[in-house]
């Protein structure tokens, strides 16, 4: 940082009386030499003046403004956060809905399936129908998730403006 932007960061402190004496001595020496920081300092003199002789410290209109374009992109991710969890929840809830209702007719497919392939292990049967219950179900809980995201990312693109 060369020492013409060291004096800047300092002006907006100097108009305020913040400075420490060898610092102020330095944008006193700079301020002679370079014009645009003696335009600068000379801008915040009346801001500081103003400040000054406001009974309490107030917010500035660009902070007020600031703070509720922040509020408004924290509310937005918000509610972003808040569909996503609803959509979330209803998907897992679906999943288990459709989890608890297919078993007795998976169970009953699988059954006379597995039979056809292997009638020697008849008694295997119930954990070959377990398995690929869990792969079922696995393969539907992935496509839950891969539709969720799709859905998060689409939203997502669409409140984007164009
Ligand atoms: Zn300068």
């Amino acid at each position: 940082m060369n020492e013409h932007d060291k004096i800047r960061e300092l002006l907006a402190l100097a108009v305020a009386n913040a400075l420490t004496s060898a610092e102020e001595k330095q944008v006193a020496e700079h301020v002679r030499s370079c014009i645009a920081c003696s335009n600068e300092l000379e801008a915040w003199r009346p801001i500081a003046s103003e400040l000054r002789r406001l009974p309490t410290p107030q917010p500035s209109a660009w902070l007020v403004q600031a703070t509720l374009a922040r509020t408004e992109v924290k509310l937005t991710e918000q509610a972003e956060h808040d569909w996503n969890r609803r959509v979330m929840i209803v998907l897992v809830a679906f999943a288990w809905l459709l989890t608890i209702a297919s078993w007795p007719v998976f169970h009953f497919v699988s059954e006379r399936f597995w039979n056809l392939l292997e009638p020697q292990f008849g008694h295997t049967q119930l954990s070959h129908t377990w398995i690929s219950f869990a792969a079922f179900n696995a393969l539907g809980w992935l496509a839950g998730g891969v539709a969720a995201v799709m859905l998060a990312v689409r939203r997502r693109g669409e409140r984007r403006p164009a």
